[in-house]
């Protein structure tokens, strides 16, 4: 079954409220089998509304529209799905009694405009809302499936879950789809395709959708199958080749990000770290202190930005600054030694570059970063030359960083 889902309101088309509704939906209807397959944002217009539902009804088995089923003039939710469904509207006097009712239990009286939101399409049912005015409803056209939920977040989530998950559980059968995320670092999104393409291409289910962010690539992997089990041997199926196509590069399966996983190695082997960082300023050793129990490995950080502060705190060579430049591989090396020494770690970690928009050269230009390991693990050196703007510069060397120290403690070659 093939799913749209309509989010409804104006000021959903504005800078002030995001259509958070959507996504949430599209997670819980991929955990029974169903995929959305389009999205639409529609204002409180009743043409644009009647178009977009017709739209919807004719392209997806199962509609799920949220918001505008409230009291006001604005409110044409009702009206506008019931015009393209083709039916008429119904009040139900019985749902208009209970409204009435639960506001004489709050000492008011019911405003009469309150009324229209007993009214149902012909043939559908309305779904009380514990936490609001604003009934859900749902109808059954030709076989196509139509939702209509309150839009909050909090009221309609609820109702979701409670009433109509139930419902298409029942009708897409027992299908369940699981994801795995293989996440990589330090290649970049076409080098990754190049090597996964060829294999993950061989497969219709897992389907496969490669997902490339600054410094960090991510193979989503989806299966589709009659029970967990099923669908995990199916992932299994496509991620064992994947290992072997790029191997020791996925640096997790499980949900974890980089900084975790390095975390995690790091204090495993009862490794204390230091970080010395100039153009990153601290975003590191950030990054490593993100996880809880950081403690057990995070000795100390150094940000030494300026080349005072690089002689200063981590004994940096002047004359190695003055003669090779702070942007080196002789001065990054020399603050990754000066971080293990003064920090008294097991293992020192340096990045100095130029993160831009100036201080760029010739022979150094912007985003040209380099990168130091040295202690317990041996000496390791990396020169990288990102693209992007200041920031991307920035996360991509904090990436490099902890996929060299990923590296390092794996005992995996640094090329
Ligand atoms: P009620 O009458 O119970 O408020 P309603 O269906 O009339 O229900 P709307 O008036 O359309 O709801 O929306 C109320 C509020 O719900 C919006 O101001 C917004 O904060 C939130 N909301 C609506 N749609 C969404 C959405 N798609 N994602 C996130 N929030 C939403």
């Amino acid at each position: 079954m093939k799913a749209e889902i309509l989010a409804l309101g104006s000021e959903l088309l504005t800078p002030l409220r995001q259509d958070t509704n959507a996504l949430w939906l599209t997670d819980r209807l991929l955990e029974i089998g169903i995929e959305t397959v389009a999205r639409q944002t529609i204002a409180d217009d009743r043409d644009a509304l009647v178009r977009g539902f017709r739209v919807a009804l004719q392209r997806a088995d199962v509609v799920i529209a949220t918001g505008g089923l409230g009291p006001t003039e604005d409110d044409l939710t009702r009206e506008a799905a019931a015009e393209a469904a083709g039916r008429g509207l119904r009040r139900d006097e019985a749902y208009v009694e209970f409204l009435r009712d639960r506001f004489a239990g709050f000492g008011r009286v019911m405003p009469e405009v309150n009324a229209k939101q007993g009214d149902v399409i012909e043939g559908g049912t309305l779904v009380k809302n514990p936490r609001g005015t604003a009934p859900a409803q749902w109808v059954e056209l030709d076989g196509r499936l139509l939702f209509l939920l309150p839009g909050p977040p909090h009221e309609m989530k609820p109702l979701f879950e409670g009433e109509f998950l139930p419902l298409l559980r029942a009708r897409a059968g027992q299908r369940v789809v699981k994801t795995r995320v293989l996440r990589i670092a330090g290649m970049g999104e076409s080098d990754v395709e190049q090597k996964a393409a060829p294999v993950y291409t061989r497969f219709a289910n897992p389907r496969t959708t490669i997902l490339g962010a600054a410094g960090q690539v991510e193979l989503h992997l989806v299966a589709e199958a009659a029970d967990d089990a099923a669908a995990e041997a199916l992932i299994e199926s496509l991620a064992a080749p994947l290992r072997e196509a790029l191997p020791g590069r996925i640096y997790s399966e499980d949900g974890r990000e980089l900084p975790a996983v390095v975390a995690d190695l790091l204090a495993e082997r009862g490794l204390k770290l230091a970080v010395a960082e100039s153009c990153t300023a601290g975003m590191l050793c950030a990054a490593l202190s993100d996880a809880p129990g950081a403690s057990r490995f995070l000795e100390r950080g150094f940000v030494t930005y300026s080349n005072a502060a690089k002689v200063d705190e981590l004994g940096v060579d002047a004359a190695l600054i003055e003669a090779r430049g702070a942007v080196s591989e002789e001065v990054a090396r020399a603050m990754a030694r000066g971080a293990l020494r003064v920090a008294g770690a097991d293992l020192g970690v340096a990045v100095t570059g130029v993160a831009g928009p100036d201080g760029g050269s010739a022979d150094k230009p912007v985003g040209s970063v380099h990168l130091a390991i040295a202690g317990a693990l041996g000496e390791h050196h990396r020169l990288a030359r990102f693209p992007g703007d200041r920031s991307r510069v920035r996360t991509q060397s904090v990436r490099l960083a902890l996929e060299l120290l990923r590296r390092a403690l794996l005992g995996l070659s640094q090329g």
